[in-house]
């Protein structure tokens, strides 16, 4: 029998950065100033920042040297053509048009293939997406797996299509009213959950029937290639190269938030296949972004990128990444946390429905539990629930989403060990104190995307966290 032996990190430490450690009246007056919105604190005063994992990675010493390769033209960078070969080499498409993140390449994307009255079927919303998809006229359609909105049901790919889902859309719309499908991998709403190779394979079957495009969002596309390697039967001795190439190879061209898996602080692309549409591509990124050769990147973020991107296909890169995250779910789950099952790809989930049942959906126990574990332990991590989901952009209500969530995204390459069991700690010190917590009510609400500025005051108290200190 072989020997089990931990995961752990294929690198070490070359510099460190120091973190403010501060007191819990400190955190009080600060989470007050923000409006009990985490999105809203200072990061100076956040000791383990597992708000997102975007544009938070640690970039590897040969990033850090890529940055000097830079080569600040304002056309025909060097850099874009590196980014390029990098892009073609482990996405397979054809065209790369570089955009500043991952919207940027949304906007274009949604202008150029949606009219008003459209359609747009996708495997869960995601916040950006969607909203450029409205904007641009479309309604989007979820068409994901019915598993995805079930948090303790273990099914291994609840990232899936619903095929049935997806033809009833078609019967009832048409096709002609369904520009793309929008496919996305590692589902980051449905807690970081995969897609399998087959039901990518049956979903752009069913379009390509229908003579509808597929359009991948390949943010986190690296992370589901590890979990079709290690549950889908016949993957196994592939490498993740080959495996994304192949995911990639039943889409039409992906949107790109180059700020998650090809670990990068900025930056993104869109890229494309057919000539015609990714010649409009490059004429209409001028207007938003920038030359067709730079997107609004830098040259050197061109080169990190290109860097980041070999990296981050290795398979000890993503084991180790994928292991803290499983680490950190683990503990929670043997402390009796509620989180989605199976653990996701990019960070740990916690139910807060069933953490703060004495706090109605409409009262955002999400958005509480965020706002109070930031209280305990200095620790900042998101709300996904009905906040995020906004309102229904036809009735004007409040959407109430079956899965309320936070979310503690692990950053790459940043944390240690210790710093997970420090995270595990202030949740099982919150669980013990939960009948604490109190519901928040909306004191400002922006228009578009309001998770991110929104403003709240705790329901019937002035903390959200009523612990005697
Ligand atoms: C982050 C993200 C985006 C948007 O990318 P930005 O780089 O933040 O603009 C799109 N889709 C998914 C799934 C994401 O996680």
């Amino acid at each position: 029998m072989p020997v089990k032996r931990s995961w752990a990190e294929p690198y070490k430490i070359k510099m460190v950065e120091h973190l403010t450690m501060t007191t819990r009246l400190e955190r009080e007056r600060a989470i007050a100033d923000a409006g009990f919105n985490t999105f809203l604190l200072r990061s100076r005063d956040v000791y383990i920042d597992l708000l997102t994992d975007s544009g938070t990675s640690a970039m590897s010493d040969m990033q850090w040297s890529a940055l000097m390769r830079g080569d600040e033209a304002y056309a025909g960078s060097d850099n874009f053509y590196h980014l390029e070969a990098a892009m073609r080499r482990h996405y397979g498409y054809k065209h790369l048009i570089p955009t500043h993140q991952g919207r940027g390449a949304e906007n274009i994307l949604s202008q150029l293939c949606i009219k008003p009255g459209d359609f747009v079927p996708g495997n869960m919303y995601f916040t950006t997406t969607k909203l450029h998809q409205e904007l641009a006229g479309g309604r989007f359609v979820d068409v994901i797996v019915d598993e995805a909105h079930v948090p303790e049901s273990e099914f291994p790919f609840k990232g899936n299509v619903d095929l049935g889902k997806l033809q009833r859309l078609i019967d009832e719309v048409g096709a002609d009213r369904i520009p793309y499908l929008s496919l996305e991998t590692n589902v980051n709403m449905a807690g970081g959950q995969p897609c399998s190779l087959s039901n990518i394979r049956d979903t752009a079957a069913l379009c390509q029937r229908h003579g509808i495009r597929v359009f991948l969002d390949a943010t986190r596309a690296v992370e589901n290639a590890y979990f079709i390697k290690l549950r889908e039967p016949g993957h196994a001795d592939k490498s993740l190269s080959e495996i994304l190439l192949e995911i990639c190879a039943h889409t039409d061209g992906c949107t790109m938030s180059a700020k998650k898996d090809s670990l990068v602080n900025i930056g993104g692309f869109l890229a494309i296949n057919d000539d015609e549409l990714a010649e409009q591509a490059k004429n209409l990124v001028v207007i938003y972004e920038g030359l067709h050769t730079y997107g609004g990147m830098a040259g050197r973020d061109m080169e990190a990128l290109a860097v980041g991107i070999e990296e981050s296909v290795q398979f000890d890169h993503i084991r180790a990444r994928i292991g803290q995250v499983e680490y950190l779910g683990h503990r929670l789950i043997d402390a009796g946390v509620p989180i989605v099952r199976p653990i996701g790809g990019h960070g740990v989930f916690i139910n807060a429905s069933k953490f703060l049942p004495h706090i109605p959906q409409s009262q955002f126990p999400g958005q509480a539990l965020a706002a109070a574990l930031y209280v305990d332990g200095g620790v900042r991590g998101m709300e996904r629930g009905a906040v995020s989901a906004g309102r229904d952009s036809e009735t004007g209500e409040n959407i109430l989403p079956s899965l309320e969530l936070i979310r503690l995204t692990i950053p790459r390459r940043v944390y240690t060990q210790a710093h997970m069991d420090v995270t595990v700690e202030s949740v099982t010190s919150l669980l013990e104190d939960r009948d604490k917590i109190v519901g928040l009510a909306f004191t400002y609400e922006p228009k578009h995307l309001r998770f991110f500025q929104a403003r709240f005051t705790p329901v019937g108290a002035d903390r959200v966290l009523n612990t005697a200190d």
